[in-house]
């Protein structure tokens, strides 16, 4: 009778090959050891977003430490679709909301912009690192998002590489519905603050060959809810939900 499938799965950044133990983080230890209740033997799949994904087991468990030893790898490491998101700083409950849902929806990077009307003063890297971590564990996913520095937007597209259509999300109703525009190829989608974009702003990006404005209906969307709606509709139109989900 095959195993079930294990209850833990957790991120390493370090490589995984068959036979060669893996140390726990402090925190992993403690979620195992304490939080899960874990023993020695327990199967646990780990990923690092490159090797795939592999069954190991708990060979040591103490307070101190937790040593995983790859058996088999389980999957094979494959691409997220090429699909980024840019997005600016809200409150911290929505900025960890949007880190979140943007790793369930499979987003290759995460870049934190500032606009002019951005609100939110610095971002914690460390926590929002946290959140795509722990995201990705939970969906099964076998790489986490690239957390990008943020920078400010006109920096951001000076630097733009022209090949990667930016799809702005225009409040201000200035664009085509977005389902109209997606099409196959890298993309990257850019939601602006609670206090939506400045007119210099949508300027600006009006001049730039690689960016469009785009729309999401009629209503005027909280941010975190635009960047939820828009990632949606452009992995139902051009990224992997036409795949089946995995057995
Ligand atoms: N305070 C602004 C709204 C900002 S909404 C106002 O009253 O006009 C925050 C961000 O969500 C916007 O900058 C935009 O990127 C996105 N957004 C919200 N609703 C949208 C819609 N209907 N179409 C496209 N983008 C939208």
């Amino acid at each position: 009778m095959s195993e079930p499938r294990p209850r833990l799965r957790l991120f390493v950044p370090v490589p995984l090959t068959a036979g060669q133990a893996v140390a726990a983080s402090r925190d992993q230890t403690h979620y195992l050891g304490s939080v899960m209740r874990a023993a020695i033997g327990e199967a646990v799949l780990l990923f690092n977003g490159v090797d795939g994904e592999w069954q190991c087991r708990i060979e040591a468990l103490a307070k101190a430490g937790a040593a995983l030893v790859p058996e088999r790898q389980t999957r094979p490491q494959a691409p997220e679709p090429d699909l980024w998101l840019l997005a600016a700083p809200l409150k911290r409950d929505r900025t960890d909301l949007v880190a979140e849902k943007a790793t369930e929806l499979g987003v290759s990077r995460l870049w934190p912009v500032f606009t002019r009307r951005t609100n939110a003063g610095r971002v914690n890297l460390e926590r929002m690192r946290a959140h795509l971590i722990e995201a990705a564990e939970q969906c099964e996913r076998l790489s986490v998002p690239e957390l990008s520095e943020p920078a400010p937007l006109d920096k951001v597209l000076a630097d733009w590489p022209a090949d990667r259509i930016l799809l702005f999300l225009d409040e201000s109703g200035g664009g085509p519905p977005l389902a109209d525009v997606v099409t196959a190829g890298p993309a990257a989608l850019l939601v602006g603050p609670e206090g939506g974009f400045a007119p210099e702003e949508r300027r600006m990006l009006a001049e730039k060959s690689y960016a469009r404005p785009v729309g999401l209906g009629p209503r005027i969307l909280r941010a975190e809810t635009a960047a939820i709606a828009a990632l949606a509709i452009w992995q139902a139109l051009a990224g992997d939900w036409k795949t089946a989900p995995r057995q």
